[in-house]
This record gives C-alpha cells, sequence and structure tokens, in this order.
C-alpha cells in the first residue's frame, strides 16, 4: 500500500497490509568489509560450529551469500557472557546484561537479508545503514559486512560500552557506535540506505521513514492491534512516499526513550 508524502504514520500497525510472504529475492555480493581473525581459545572450533549454524540457516531459507557470509565470520561466541559461549550459535537469544538480549542467529539473518533486499542497494551491497539497538554489538557487526558505513545506536551506556569492548578486536572501521535515543534516528549519518531496530515499540518513530534514502528499506518490530508484536517494512518510493508490509510476528525487548 502506498501511502502519502509525508505519512502521519499510526501509532499502531492496524490498519496496514500485510505483506507475509513477501521475501524479496537476495542478490549476490561481495563482502564490503572483511572481519579481521580473532584468535580465541575455541580457535577453529568455533568455526566450525558457525559453519553448522550457517547450514541450518540456509536450510530455514536464508539465501542472500553476503549474509551467509557475514553469519559464518562474525565470532558470536566473543559478543556474550563466557558462561554463555557454550549456546553461542544455537539458534536461540541471550542475555546481555541491563535486561537486554542478543537477537537470536535466525532472526538477525531474517532481518539483515531483508535489508538487503532494499531498492538502492548496489551489487557491492547497502550504502549507509541505521541500526537502532546496539546491544553488545553482534548485528553491527554482521552489518558491517554487508553495508558500506554502519551507524549503530544505543541508549544505555553499559551496553554501549560493552559493545565498544567487543567490537575493538574486530576493528571494524566502518561501524561508528553512538550513545544516544534512537527514536530520534541519526539524521547525521544520513539518509539511509537502511534502518534496522532491534527493539520493539508501538508507534513508528517518525524519523526513521524520514531519514530512509529514496529507495531505502526499514525493518523494526512494531506492536499491532492486538498488543503482539510483528515485524514490520517500510520501503520508501523513489518519489518520496512509503509502502508498508507487516511480515511474521517477533520477539524483542521494548523499544525506550532517552539515555541511561
Ligand atoms: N542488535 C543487538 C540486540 C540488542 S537488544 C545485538 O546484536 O546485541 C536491543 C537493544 O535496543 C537494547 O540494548 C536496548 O537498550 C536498545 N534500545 C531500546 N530502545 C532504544 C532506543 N530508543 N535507542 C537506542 N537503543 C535502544
Amino acid at each position: 500500500m502506498n501511502l502519502p508524502r509525508r505519512p502521519g504514520f499510526p501509532a499502531r500497525i492496524a490498519s496496514l497490509g500485510t505483506g507475509a510472504g513477501a521475501r524479496p529475492s537476495s542478490v549476490s555480493r561481495q563482502a564490503a568489509a572483511p572481519v579481521a581473525p580473532v584468535a580465541t581459545g575455541w580457535g577453529m572450533d568455533s568455526a566450525a560450529v558457525r559453519q553448522r549454524m550457517v547450514q541450518r540457516l540456509a536450510a530455514d531459507g536464508v539465501k542472500s551469500p553476503t549474509v551467509l557470509r557475514a553469519m559464518g565470520t562474525v565470532p558470536r561466541h566473543q559478543f556474550v557472557d563466557s558462561a554463555l559461549v557454550a549456546q553461542a550459535y544455537e539458534d536461540t537469544s541471550l542475555p546481555i546484561g541491563l535486561q537486554q538480549t542478543i537477537s537470536k542467529p535466525s532472526v538477525v539473518a531474517r532481518m539483515v537479508e531483508l535489508l538487503e533486499g532494499a531498492a538502492c542497494a548496489q551489487p557491492n551491497g547497502l550504502g549507509r545503514v541505521l541500526e537502532i539497538g546496539t546491544g553488545c554489538g553482534y548485528q553491527a557487526a554482521v552489518l558491517s559486512m554487508v553495508a558500506r558505513e554502519v551507524y549503530s545506536m544505543e541508549r544505555l551506556r553499559g551496553l554501549h560500552e560493552k559493545a565498544r569492548a567487543n567490537l575493538r578486536p574486530l576493528r571494524l572501521s566502518n561501524v561508528h557506535l553512538l550513545l544516544g535515543d534512537g527514536m530520534l534516528g541519526y539524521p547525521r549519518g544520513g539518509p539511509y540506505a537502511g534502518i534496522i531496530a532491534a527493539a520493539g515499540g508501538e508507534s513508528l518513530p517518525p524519523a526513521w521513514p524520514e531519514q530512509l534514502a529514496p529507495g531505502g528499506r526499514l525493518v523494526a518490530p512494531m506492536m499491532n492491534e492486538h498488543g503482539q508484536q510483528m515485524l514490520l517494512m517500510v520501503d520508501r518510493n523513489f518519489d518520496g512516499t512509503w509502502t508498508q508490509t507487516v511480515l511474521e510476528a517477533v520477539h524483542f525487548v521494548p523499544l525506550k526513550s532517552g539515555v541511561a
């Protein structure tokens, strides 16, 4: 459904058209930025476990070679507490402190693959991407292999710093970590080819669709009128209008305002 040029995005997504099953075809691309190898106690073991995770993702329908390569490269076990390392490559969300969670791998892969389907995506990947909710920094690392520049904003100082520490050894020069309220977006880094939110609210912050470039795509969890959290996709058309699609039900931590 096409929306007017300046949409008053509804408080809830109830009235929007559904697009379940509207999975865009993926495009084969080169990785934008290789992740530097990191010495770990797990060594080659973690690479093998990670490859099994990638095989499961592919079997479950993830098609994009770029996304599969990113998921097979980023060492997820280095983003979780040592007590949880054994679960790092299971398809499960895990606590990362301050009552927040790292999303499960299948959800990260699904959302990044959707983002990659943005109409403005180039054969060598996406341009600038904004992530709302850095958390432990894992998804930012995955995005760094799919997009030219990644701006990732976190409202909790403790997690912003944890992400910085987690990402430092990977030396990803295209990831920019920001401490702030992502509900306002980050106009200085925009307009964005992609905006991806890892926390779900009751309404879509108006700043997000406004900061999408023509041909850009937003993927975010959002509440419907039944109080159920759904994955919402918003495409900015080349004529400046927006098209929204409601996808499957998801479970994300709440989107909150302010910095803490
Ligand atoms: N992508 C993350 C997942 C983090 S969970 C990862 O890979 O680990 C979602 C995060 O969104 C939480 O850390 C939470 O603090 C953050 N968050 C919630 N509301 C926010 C807001 N308005 N601005 C920025 N971050 C927010």
